[in-house]
């Protein structure tokens, strides 16, 4: 059963999720953390999915677009788990380029590397894939090497990042083995991105599971976000980004 105070909750998450966008676009600030729940990145358009009610993320995307005038809007997702709502939702879009980072095998299932959407839309999804067991060098790897250069190739007015922490190596809901200071250098990387593009950076809070990790994590991302620390390059030999790459190629410039 559906409680109408959890439906009120999530709506109230997208719509939060909102009014961070509208405030970072009109300048009131560069970068923006909205800490909500229901996480929302499973939900697909017609029906809620894995926790998720509304996707708070795409919600945001689709307004800046439609209601603000944007062109060109990047979600990056690196929850442990497929963002298959965000997927579905810009499927067949090439203003919104969705990045996800996910472990796989896991739930939902969906993800593959050789799905980046269709139609118009086709080169505009990036899945980025992670065996169990992943760890730092590995997902740092992927953003610094396949993220970071798509996302300068097309220029996005706003960075959205589905900040999920249940890739945590104390997160039982999967098998990664990231720390705290991982999501602070994935944000170091986004931030600085973002600086040099000079558009502005929200992210919106997914899952995390394992309560003392999650606050950790978001701590540390909080302060990442805020200027703390510094990004460091990560092993470009790390045998998933050349053949991320190589899957990219027809789209993109690396
Ligand atoms: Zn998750």
């Amino acid at each position: 059963m559906l409680y109408f105070r959890e439906l009120c909750r999530a709506g109230g998450g997208a719509i939060d999720a909102c009014e961070m966008t509208r405030a970072l676009l009109r300048g009131e600030d560069a970068v923006g953390y909205c800490c909500v729940r229901p996480s929302g990145h499973h939900a697909e358009p017609d029906r809620a999915m894995g926790f998720c009610l509304f996707d708070n993320v795409a919600v945001a995307a689709a307004m800046a677009i439609e209601d603000l005038g944007l062109k060109r809007v990047m979600v990056l997702d690196w929850d442990v788990h497929h963002g298959n709502g965000t997927a579905e939702i810009f499927r067949r879009r090439d203003d919104v380029l969705f990045f996800s980072i996910h472990q796989s095998p896991l739930y939902p299932g969906s993800g593959a590397a050789t799905d980046l959407g269709s139609g118009p839309g086709e080169g505009y999804t990036v899945n980025l894939p992670v065996p169990p067991g992943s760890g730092e060098e590995i997902w740092l790897s992927l953003v610094e090497h396949i993220v970071v250069p798509i996302a300068e190739s097309f220029g996005p007015e706003l960075i959205l990042i589905s900040a999920g922490f249940d890739g945590h190596r104390e997160d039982l809901l999967a098998g990664c083995n990231l720390e705290a200071s991982s999501f602070a250098q994935m944000t170091c990387h986004v931030r600085d991105l973002a600086r040099r593009l000079g558009v502005p950076l929200g992210a919106v809070q997914e899952g995390g599971y394992h309560l003392g990790s999650l606050v950790e994590s978001l701590l540390a991302t909080m302060a990442a976000l805020g200027g703390e620390g510094k990004a460091r390059g990560a092993a470009a030999a790390e045998a998933l980004t050349p053949r991320a790459a190589a899957t990219v190629a027809p789209y993109w410039p690396l």
